[in-house]
């Protein structure tokens, strides 16, 4: 039988009003959202893949991707930049963060005192300044708020930084990722919350975090600090669960991200096959030697240690914090010694929105050369988070650009002040003498 042609709709996409001088929306004429390229001009950009750094480095960007690195000739430009004594990153991407909530005195009784609209108010102003510290893409476990926080990022109409969204993280009834501490009937989850136990239940919560907008499984594959349960390190979800729930999201394309300190959980899950362990508290010798032979990637989140607020935490809370933080720390020295692969991560929420770059300073001072922890949050997390159209500034990436003053590679901490962030090729900062040229965000 003859396959009827399909018939191709040109989709003609309708040019905006030209903008009069004294529009406020003038100021966008500067973001290079409209017609032409925009060319950005910086003392030097890094090339995060071989090391290279080139001076005078020139990208040209148009529709939103890179269209030229290092041309033979600039093409001219309405909107030709130069950003000065900087260095060009690709946008940087946190494998980990919580832009629903930021922790507070008040943090334990949100869940029953507050609504999702709160919550997304709060999201839209934790992404804005997420994005303006130069990360250009998190993965973000944060229920529905933050699976529509990205398609209002994608469809222009808030700025902050794309989302790759889990929704709701799967656990065990009473566990890490249920929601506990109060009485019978209050917030009691189901497969919808990603309340799963056993293998099937576990399938079905896969199953429905996908159809409502998941793009990573996030699990908890044992206890952790933040919540009200038992021991911090203790096994969760079993063996026979994890490889289901593993196996039913690779069936839709998808990976499984797990949230696990004690060393029988986090073994668990990496023979199971998810593709990340986050936190990894405790890491033996057999569970690296593991993640080095299937490629699992280490998502450390270290840099919360310096900033929680253990105050605010509950005394049995801040307990299981004061002891598998410094822990924490010992196994990711070992496993950068030992070449485990890193992704960056920081369980942004924990500690203020914003701040995310504060973890590259860890993991140089644990031993990680700045070369190497700049591509944990580039190269691999793009890996990662199977995302190849960011990560790096090549041709043909999506136009994720960031600029820090100095050279990154002689002080990493220079990507903790962030002077130019591009996003899609829409400028939403640029701060020029102190001050913020190009300010959008919140
Ligand atoms: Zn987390």
């Amino acid at each position: 039988m003859r396959i009827p042609t399909t018939v191709t709709l040109a989709i003609a996409l309708v040019a905006p009003a030209a903008l009069s001088p004294t529009s406020p929306l003038a100021a966008q004429e500067h973001t290079g959202m409209y017609d032409g390229p925009t060319v950005l001009r910086a003392a030097r950009m890094l090339d995060v893949e071989t090391g290279e750094m080139h001076t005078d480095a020139v990208l040209v960007v148009e529709d939103g991707v890179i269209t030229a690195v290092n041309p033979e000739t600039v093409p001219h430009s309405m909107h030709d930049m130069n950003l000065g004594d900087v260095t060009l990153l690709p946008g940087f991407i946190d494998a980990h963060t919580h832009l629903g909530m930021e922790i507070s005195a008040t943090s334990f009784t949100d869940a029953v005192t507050r609504t999702e609209a709160w919550r997304a108010f709060n999201a839209v102003v934790y992404g804005g300044r997420t994005v303006r510290a130069g990360f250009t893409t998190v993965r973000d476990y944060g229920g529905d708020v933050t699976v529509e926080l990205g398609h209002a990022v994608e469809s222009g109409h808030i700025v902050g930084p794309r989302v790759v969204p889990s929704r709701n993280a799967l656990g065990i009834t009473g566990g890490h990722c249920d929601v506990t501490g109060f009485a019978p009937g209050v917030r009691e989850g189901g497969v919808e919350q990603g309340v799963a136990d056993g293998p099937w239940e576990v399938v079905e919560a896969v199953r429905y975090q996908i159809k409502h907008g998941a793009k990573v499984i996030k699990t908890c594959a044992t206890a952790g600090v933040l919540s009200m349960e038992g021991p911090v390190g203790a096994q969760q979800y079993t063996l026979e669960e994890m490889t289901a729930m593993v196996e039913e999201a690779a069936r839709h394309g998808i990976k499984v991200a797990a949230h696990a300190h004690g060393p029988e959980g986090i073994l668990a899950a990496v023979q199971a096959g998810v593709a990340s362990i986050e936190h990894g508290s405790v890491l033996t010798d057999e569970i690296m030697d593991l993640m080095i032979e299937k490629g699992t990637y280490l998502v450390p989140t270290t840099y919360l240690a310096d900033r929680i607020a253990l105050d605010a935490l509950p005394p049995l809370v801040r307990g299981k914090a004061e002891e598998i933080l410094p822990v924490m720390r010992v196994s990711l020295q070992r496993a950068i010694e030992r070449g485990v692969p890193i992704a960056f991560g920081t369980d942004a929420g924990v500690f203020p929105h914003g701040e995310n770059a504060g973890e590259f300073g860890i993991y140089v001072q644990l031993g990680m050369s700045a070369l190497d922890a700049l591509r944990t949050a580039t190269i691999h997390a793009a890996d990662l988070l199977d995302t190849p159209d960011r990560g790096r500034l090549a041709e043909g990436m999506l136009a994720d650009v960031i600029a820090v003053p100095g050279n990154p590679l002689d002080d990493i901490e220079v990507t903790r002040d962030v002077r130019f962030v591009m996003l899609g090729g829409r400028v939403i900062k640029h701060v020029m003498g102190g001050r913020d040229m190009h300010s959008m965000g919140h």
